[in-house]
């Protein structure tokens, strides 16, 4: 690569990560707690839901993610994107209606940067979801798609990737993040999912 090229590499590589930053900062992080909400299914199929549609579909874009829920945003109505194996689509109040088998794999999160785990999964999943004209449809997924879809469903349910590991790792992994990002979050207490709580 000649030097020039190189140099425009480099701007192009900022402006990316520059997005990607910009992005990030208007995601709701962890522990805020409308990452704990239930979200509400959606009553009106209007320009207000295909704009916030558009809007988490920019910003998974920016942000470099796999999927997005509207909880991530600050609003917790049943709405999701997804972006994986080249197969970019809206879900709106979504449902797993298949599961089959089990897979491993590391998983992150855009609420939660910096930090990953190995969660399992069901390897194979069968949904349910309205597209933004209000249109009910099924998709079959399996592999990375798989997983961005049942990540995104858990967010609806006020549920993160952490929740699904051992209660040890996660107080470790979580206490990681907490005392990285300090000076952002310290003021927030956090809201521990339902399971947790029932403890
Ligand atoms: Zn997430």
């Amino acid at each position: 690569m000649s030097e020039e090229s190189q140099v425009k590499t480099d701007e192009l590589d900022a402006q990316i990560e520059a997005r990607r930053r910009l992005a990030l900062a208007q995601i709701r992080q962890y522990p805020d707690p409308v990452l704990r909400l239930e979200a509400q299914e959606i009553e009106a199929f209007d320009d207000d839901l295909r704009q916030l549609v558009e809007r988490m579909t920019r910003l998974m874009q920016d942000a470099r993610g796999v999927g997005l829920a509207a909880n991530q945003v600050g609003i917790a109505r049943r709405v999701a994107v997804v972006d994986a194996d080249g197969d970019r689509f809206a879900m709106i109040d979504p449902v797993i209606v298949e599961t089959e088998g089990a897979g491993t794999a590391e998983e992150g999160c855009l609420s939660i940067p910096e930090i990953y785990a190995d969660v399992t999964r069901p390897e194979r999943v069968v949904i349910e979801a309205s597209d933004r004209e209000g249109n009910r449809y099924r998709r079959e997924a399996t592999g990375l798609k798989a997983r961005a879809i049942q990540h995104e469903i858990d967010h609806l349910d006020g549920i993160l990737f952490l929740d699904h590991l051992s209660l040890m790792r996660r107080q470790m992994l979580m206490s990681r993040w907490r005392r990285e990002h300090k000076d952002d979050t310290s003021h927030i207490k956090e809201v521990q999912p339902a399971a947790d709580r029932a403890e």
